[in-house]
């Protein structure tokens, strides 16, 4: 499971937390890889929606998926893998998963949540990693809103 820092950088996850609420999410310890940041925060994953059922299985009976350390596990039981990560914004990515057990794909979200301590980087320094680290188009619409001050 990559985790990626605001300032573009890879965060390793030092500890997960089941969210009490919500049994399908669990909140990540990140911090930076990037010494010069520096920075450590708290990002949830969760269980969005599913992309398919198993054919094998009966009508009407759904599945999700949950998440135990860092690793993503398939409402079967079985541990499903990280086929793509679609990022949809800065803070915010979706998670394509496939369970090799049952044949489930679904969709985990994963959200920047709150930060424990700030990054050492200026904020032009930030501004300008985080530019880099957003796809092309989303780049484009970036520019268009930042235009708009
Ligand atoms: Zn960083
Ligand atoms: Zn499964």
């Amino acid at each position: 499971m990559r985790v990626d820092c605001s300032c573009g950088a890879g965060a390793v996850v030092s500890r997960t937390e089941r969210d009490k609420q919500n049994p399908n999410a669990a909140d990540l310890y990140c911090s930076c890889t990037k010494p010069e940041c520096g920075h450590s925060f708290v990002a949830s994953l969760g269980f969005k929606h599913s992309l398919n059922l198993p054919a094998s299985f009966p009508a009407g009976v759904t599945l999700d998926a949950s998440v135990q350390g860092t690793r993503i596990f398939c409402g079967c039981g079985e541990r499903a893998t990280i086929q793509k990560t679609n990022r949809l914004s800065i803070n915010v990515s979706d998670i394509y998963c496939h369970c090799s057990g049952c044949g489930h794909r679904f969709v985990m979200y994963r959200a920047y949540a709150y930060t424990l301590s700030p990054s050492a980087l200026t904020t032009n320094e930030l501004a300008v990693a985080l530019i880099r680290s957003i796809p092309p188009s989303a780049r484009r619409e970036l520019k268009q809103q930042l235009s708009l001050f």
